[in-house]
């Protein structure tokens, strides 16, 4: 009884010691991530695991869809779930809470510490993201919320996907609704809004990208990218890197058949400032990807 005490006593002080280098580390930059899709996140993986654990810093996510039109390649984890989910019938009632938990299974390996849910609709597989703006998506609620969460979070960088053209609608609302809660804040206390994208995938369109046409807000300074790559050895002789990192939290995505065909790849996370920021916020941006690459771990 009295080792078994001993242990409880040590594992509670392990845990609050944890605690309190967390909470000395605790000024580190905060940001916001707005995607449209659980498994989005994936893209900045190993930028968000370097701020949460590296930097002392704090990751918060809002999610605009909810989930549930990732059904069509679920069919892996059928036999997991318990569920026909490749019929979109029982996708759409069982689906949504799955990726939820994927997400903040995923998520808790980032450090992500908050999840919003806007459960907009997963519906409308088209490159306009207009129509979904108008059509399919409550953008008035969605705008609230980002502006509540904005208000409430004083983030010091809200994470996006870059919106390029040939892309998948939902990612561009996403980003044009972020961008424009930001817009909305008083110039001078807005924290700085960046595109991403990981190397590797459309980099044609993403190197050609300045902004998403009918949307000027989306137009980005030619700086950059501000990146970090998920290559950078870590750990005994340097042999780990954070590509770990990013597979870890693709696995947790049993009911996303395709997103697990990313298993493996290498990637550089790359990071566009907004023009709409001002030009101070690529300095800004500059320092925070400094800090991520070097800070020690
Ligand atoms: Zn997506």
């Amino acid at each position: 009884m009295r080792t078994l005490f001993t242990i409880c006593l040590f594992l509670a002080s392990s845990v609050f010691e944890r605690v309190a280098t967390a909470q000395a580390l605790g000024d580190g930059p905060s940001v916001l991530v707005v995607t449209a899709h659980p498994d989005d996140e994936i893209m900045f993986a190993a930028t968000m695991y370097r701020i949460t654990h590296a930097l002392g810093g704090t990751v918060d996510i809002a999610l605009m869809t909810d989930g549930a039109g990732g059904y069509r390649f679920s069919t892996l984890s059928e036999s997991i779930y318990g569920r026909e989910l490749t019929d979109p019938d029982v996708a759409r009632n069982y689906l949504p809470a799955i990726r939820k938990r994927e997400l903040m299974a995923g998520g808790a390996i980032a450090g992500i510490r908050n999840f919003y849910f806007l459960e907009q609709p997963d519906l409308g597989k088209t490159e306009d993201q207009d129509s979904i703006l108008a059509y399919v998506w409550d953008s008035e609620f969605a705008a609230g919320r980002l502006d509540h969460l904005l208000a409430q979070g004083e983030y010091d960088f809200v994470f996006t996907h870059l919106p390029i053209k040939p892309f998948h609608s939902h990612h561009k609302a996403a980003t044009i609704l972020a961008i424009e809660a930001v817009s909305r804040m008083p110039f001078g206390n807005r924290p700085v809004i960046l595109g991403s994208f990981t190397s590797g995938g459309l980099d044609d369109a993403v190197a050609a990208y300045r902004e998403l046409e009918g949307h000027p807000a989306t137009k980005i300074y030619l700086d950059g990218p501000f990146v970090f790559d998920r290559s950078t050895p870590l750990g005994l002789d340097g042999r780990l890197n954070y590509n770990i990192i990013a597979n870890w939290m693709i696995a947790e995505y049993k009911s996303q058949g395709t997103m697990q065909l990313f298993m493996g790849n290498e990637g550089v996370e790359r990071f566009w400032v907004y023009e709409m920021n001002g030009r101070d916020a690529v300095g800004k941006t500059d320092a925070l990807m400094e800090q991520v690459r070097t800070a020690p771990f």
